[in-house]
């Protein structure tokens, strides 16, 4: 694949003017509290950094890495987790950081194992949602952009580990 091959879904400038309005109100919901964000690696690494530095309270980050697997991965609804948090999340406010919501099936498990956790709070911020494509029911709390079903790239979304370096969210052209 070739950069000739990507077409702009959404420009950097549009990415970051969202994620100020997304880390306000984060911050109005969250004052006075200590906030910890949960990014889901690897795609969510770049919002996650973004985000925080637009956060106006104090807050903590960890990292969970989750994969799907079985016969069809991405209706299997089968998920890992191949690397787990670092503390305790136990009556803490906590707040998931997730590139893509797609089918569901990645954050429904997600968020039911860390609500078995017994956190204070528990919500999700995605940067994008593909409403259309959802196989089980799930509501981002936050979310950037709904998107068409699209396969899309950059920003921390890879296609085989490539282009998560790209600033914008691009389509690969068929
Ligand atoms: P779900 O379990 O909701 O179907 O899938 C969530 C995961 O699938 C995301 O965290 C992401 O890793 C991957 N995914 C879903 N849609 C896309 C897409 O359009 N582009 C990329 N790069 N990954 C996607």
């Amino acid at each position: 694949m070739t950069e000739e091959n990507l077409e702009i879904m959404l420009a950097a400038e549009d990415i970051e003017r969202r994620i100020c309005e997304l880390a306000d109100a984060i911050s109005e919901d969250y004052k006075g509290k200590q906030l910890l964000l949960i990014g889901v690696l690897k795609g969510a690494v770049i919002f996650l950094s973004d985000l925080i530095r637009h956060i106006k309270i104090p807050v903590e980050i960890d990292f969970m890495a989750v994969s799907s697997y079985g016969a069809d991965t991405t209706s299997s609804g089968v998920v890992r987790i191949q690397k787990d948090l670092e503390q305790s999340i136990t009556g803490k406010d906590v707040l998931i950081v997730e590139d893509i919501v797609d089918t569901g099936l990645t954050l429904s498990y997600l968020y039911d194992n860390l609500a078995n956790r017994s956190p204070q709070t528990l919500k999700v911020v995605t940067l994008l949602d593909k409403p259309d494509r959802r196989k089980v029911e799930f509501n981002p709390d936050y979310c950037g952009f709904e998107i068409p079903d699209r396969f899309v790239i950059g920003y921390g979304l890879d296609f085989n580990e490539n282009y998560r370096y790209l600033p914008d969210i691009c389509v690969l052209k068929q």
